[in-house]
């Protein structure tokens, strides 16, 4: 497939209750673990140095995080960015070693130089904007709804890390530096592409450039492979956790079908992002055509051609029929 704009389209995505969780405590627990999801690759050991003290936090890889950047990586004019406002010395391990999973899993050892990690220090923290700044121009900086203080503004990869720390010390005096402004950050925002599952984190102005996808939750008492073709979504069921299990089958499936279209037809990717899932989610109203379920399917299909055994993460009461 062949991308028409020459620039790579930047896909940052999101790190806790999106690619990993840190609720692991609960499955060590547990006498069985299942063999597709659960293995030794999905349980990631970050390991860093931050305030002059070592720290290593075990994370647990979600439902489909290594075939997910397998899928990413093959198409040359992705590159994948890790966006996480967590420290950067951890995202920084943590990214390195989900990298290095997917190339062990049959990726190519050259996507170790294809990647980039943005984290705390490169969000735009609305809370250093100056105090006598009028409140009407401090919610600009706030999508409708929030009140949080971080922002991923995707103007960062853009300007470059550097760059975009001088224009956050001078905005935090002057607003009107990166003041959302649609005609000049259009073409600046046009391949750059946000997966995240916090809307909060959202810099106004920057909703197409939005993959809203579910908060990930472990299915309990046991998560196991799905075993059947379907897609075993009940939408009348409040405790059905199907779509959080599967946030990544998700934004697979979106990826995907955005991917083929920008193709095809030559818009920007941000532009068909918005008609496939951004006017459900920006309005809120429409809470319950969030995801749509044959995304989930779709990304079943991208995400299989990378493990045939992959199936979704759903909930069981006992173990695995595998190991019973
Ligand atoms: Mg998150």
């Amino acid at each position: 497939m062949k991308n028409h704009t020459k620039n790579p389209i930047v896909i940052a995505i999101d790190i806790d209750d999106f690619l990993t969780t840190m609720e692991t405590s609960e499955l060590h627990k547990k006498e069985w673990l299942d063999p597709v999801h659960h293995s030794e690759k999905h349980f990631v050991m970050a390991e860093f140095t931050h305030h002059d003290r070592d720290h290593k936090v075990e994370n647990l890889l979600t439902p489909g995080c290594i075939e997910f950047f397998q899928f990413l990586f093959d198409y040359d004019f992705i590159r994948p960015a890790f966006f996480s406002s967590g420290i950067r010395a951890r995202n920084i391990d943590l990214a390195k070693k989900i990298v290095q999973t997917a190339i062990d899993a049959g990726g190519d050892s050259s996507w170790m130089d294809r990647y980039d990690v943005y984290s705390r220090e490169d969000c735009f923290d609305t809370e250093r904007l100056k105090y006598d700044i009028d409140e009407e121009i401090r919610r600009k900086f706030q999508p409708e709804h929030f009140f949080g203080n971080y922002k991923k503004d995707l103007r960062m990869i853009y300007y470059g890390r550097e760059k975009y720390h001088e224009l956050c010390e001078k905005a935090f005096e002057d607003p009107s530096v990166l003041l959302p402004d649609h005609e000049k950050d259009e073409p600046i925002l046009r391949n750059l592409v946000m997966v995240e599952e916090d809307s909060s984190y959202l810099f106004p102005g920057q909703e197409k450039n939005m993959l809203l996808c579910p908060t990930y939750f472990h299915p309990y008492t046991y998560l196991i492979n799905h075993q059947g073709e379907d897609t075993p979504h009940d939408p009348d069921d409040w405790r059905d956790k199907f779509k959080g299990a599967n946030t990544i089958f998700y934004a697979a499936g979106v990826l995907n079908h955005a991917i083929e279209r920008h193709c095809r037809e030559k818009l920007p990717i941000t532009e068909i992002l918005w008609q496939e899932q951004g006017t459900l989610w920006v309005g809120r109203k429409r809470y319950q055509e969030w995801f749509p379920i044959h995304f989930f399917t779709k990304g079943r299909d991208v995400l299989r051609k990378y493990n045939p055994k992959l199936n979704f993460a759903v909930a069981s009461s006992e173990p695995g029929a595998s190991l019973k």
